[in-house]
């Protein structure tokens, strides 16, 4: 059994374990609106180590804290504390798939206070906010630094811990289909297969299911997309909206309609793909997507956001027509920019 080769340095492998051991309790975040990757990294570990006997909390910082629909299938959960009931100033905290410290919410003042801040990461991104760093760009996803992490602990990955790892992994190559598809990313793959997960149920879990509200929602914006031929360097430019009001008016919650994206992006005609989704604090979380001209990651960074060169996005506080105007104008190819 091999494990995922990371170009890491020992030096922040052992100091990471060694701080791991010896604390007394664990402190786990992932970033705010959280995706599979980030509560699956934070849930695996956690629940890892609390089968060890340590005393592990897990939490993220949003605002209304709730676990997305779509992740409630995640063991582990019973790990998750508001919060407010967050230690302050935790002896030992490790961050999940969050690239600045911003992205903790709620819990960046407690990442700020804590005596250790182990971050586990692959954002290219990452601007290196913890005082120990497991950051892989070269990872597809947070979850395939976790199970290194693991298996350098000698953690057991049973059926439930593989769950969660698995759900990370396969979302943030888009099953298996993005480029960041490694055999590294396939080999973990098995190895989490062998532990007797379900592929077909998380799956189902993840993508193929929502309440019959959704389809109303989605034809909605559907309804109203745009395509601007000449945006984006002449490449092409597909986008949408999903207001508060629609929402309501179909009694659909906002987690149902984060993958909304993953429709807009198949347009041919189309480099970059922009979903603007209003959130029930009347702002909005803009998912982009580029096939491989446009660095989103750049674009999205010059707008408080971030993420990865395919993949990325920010929040908003404008109207719809003046956060696109916001944007258009950075989503210049690569090689095009003067
Ligand atoms: P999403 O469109 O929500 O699936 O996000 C795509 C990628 O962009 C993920 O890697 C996120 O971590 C990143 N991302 C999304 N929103 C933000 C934000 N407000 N700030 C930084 N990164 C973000
Ligand atoms: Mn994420
Ligand atoms: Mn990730």
């Amino acid at each position: 059994m091999t494990t995922n080769e990371s170009a890491l340095g020992e030096a922040d492998w052992r100091r990471a374990i060694e701080l791991i051991r010896s604390a007394g309790t664990l402190a786990l975040a992932c970033h705010v609106s959280p995706d599979a990757d980030a509560l699956g990294s934070m849930l695996g570990l956690g629940l890892a180590l609390a089968r060890t006997g340590k005393k592990v909390v897990a939490s993220f910082g949003d605002r209304v804290f709730a676990v997305p629909r779509l992740l409630r299938f995640l063991p582990g959960q019973h790990l998750l504390v508001e919060p407010s009931a967050y230690p302050a100033e935790p002896e030992l905290m490790v961050a999940f798939d969050a690239s600045t410290m911003e992205r903790l919410g709620l819990l960046a003042p407690h990442a700020g206070k804590a005596g250790e801040l182990v971050v586990i990461d692959h954002h290219v991104s990452n601007t290196g906010f913890g005082t120990v760093h497991l950051v892989d760009p070269a990872a597809a996803s947070t979850t395939m630094v976790v199970e290194e992490l693991m298996n350098r602990l000698g953690l057991t990955i049973d059926r439930e811990v593989a769950t969660c790892l698995y759900a990370g992994l396969v979302t943030d190559t888009g099953s298996f289909r993005h480029s960041i598809t490694t055999p590294a990313a396939h080999a973990m793959a098995g190895r989490l297969l062998a532990t007797g997960l379900r592929p077909e149920e998380i799956a189902r879990e993840l993508w193929d299911r929502s309440p019959f509200a959704y389809l109303r929602v989605l034809g909605t914006a559907l309804g109203r997309a745009t395509l601007e031929p000449d945006a984006a360097g002449g490449l092409g430019l597909v986008w949408t909206y999903v207001s508060r009001a629609d929402r309501a008016a179909e009694g659909l919650p906002y987690d149902e309609v984060e993958g909304m994206i993953d429709v807009v992006r198949r347009v041919d005609e189309a480099e970059v793909a922009v979903v603007l989704k209003e959130d029930d604090e009347a702002g909005w979380n803009v998912s982009t997507r580029s096939k491989g001209a446009v660095d989103m990651a750049r674009a999205c960074a010059a707008l408080g956001g971030g993420g990865h060169p395919r993949a990325a996005g920010f929040s908003s506080a404008l109207s719809v027509a003046d956060t696109m105007a916001a944007l258009r104008p950075l989503l210049a190819p690569e090689g095009s920019r003067s």
